[in-house]
């Protein structure tokens, strides 16, 4: 059975920067959940941010742009968090590396989590298309990232996976 990598806080951890959860009810999901396939991680967490945690948007740049040393991560009071948020990638790096996902679910928008779009590093709200720093380097994983909303292209290729390689 090929394991699904998903970000910690879906579902009842209260993991993120409020100290709340990401609600998921969808019965893909509690399949997974029923078959133990779910690998759920929070990058953040891992490397030692606390709960709740001041939130935090990737600033001048892209998460490739952090990760050539040419961009930061900053908290909303100015906080340069760059060092711990590398920290947190890394750590979901060894994770993938552990565990061989067919795919990763991951919460959008989070600096750490986010696969199709984030902040844009003004703390006004607005999106702008983009990747945490997590994702990012799981693409580099070649791990195929999707969202709560595209549990249904995870579960086909899911499916497709284990037909291929069947055990
Ligand atoms: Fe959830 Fe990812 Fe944020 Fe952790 S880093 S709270 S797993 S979105």
């Amino acid at each position: 059975m090929l394991p699904v990598f998903a970000s910690g806080c879906l579902g009842l951890a209260r993991l993120r920067w409020d100290g709340r959860s990401v609600p998921i009810d969808d019965p893909i999901w509690s399949r997974w959940q029923a078959e133990g396939r779910l690998v759920q991680f929070c990058p953040e967490v891992a490397a030692g941010l606390p709960i709740p945690r001041e939130p935090a948007e990737i600033v001048g740049g892209t998460a490739a742009d952090v990760l050539d040393g040419t961009a930061r991560v900053l908290g909303r009071t100015g906080t340069d968090l760059t060092d711990a948020f590398l920290r947190a990638a890394e750590l979901g790096v060894q994770q993938i590396r552990q565990h061989r996902p067919a795919l990763a679910v991951l919460v959008d928008r989070s600096p750490s989590c986010g696969s199709t779009t984030v902040y844009d590093g003004t703390f006004t709200g607005t999106r702008v298309p983009g990747r945490g720093l997590s994702a990012e380097l799981l693409v580099r994983e070649g791990v195929p990232l999707f969202t709560p909303a595209t549990l249904a292209d995870a579960a086909d290729l899911v499916q497709r996976a284990e037909t291929a390689s069947p055990g």
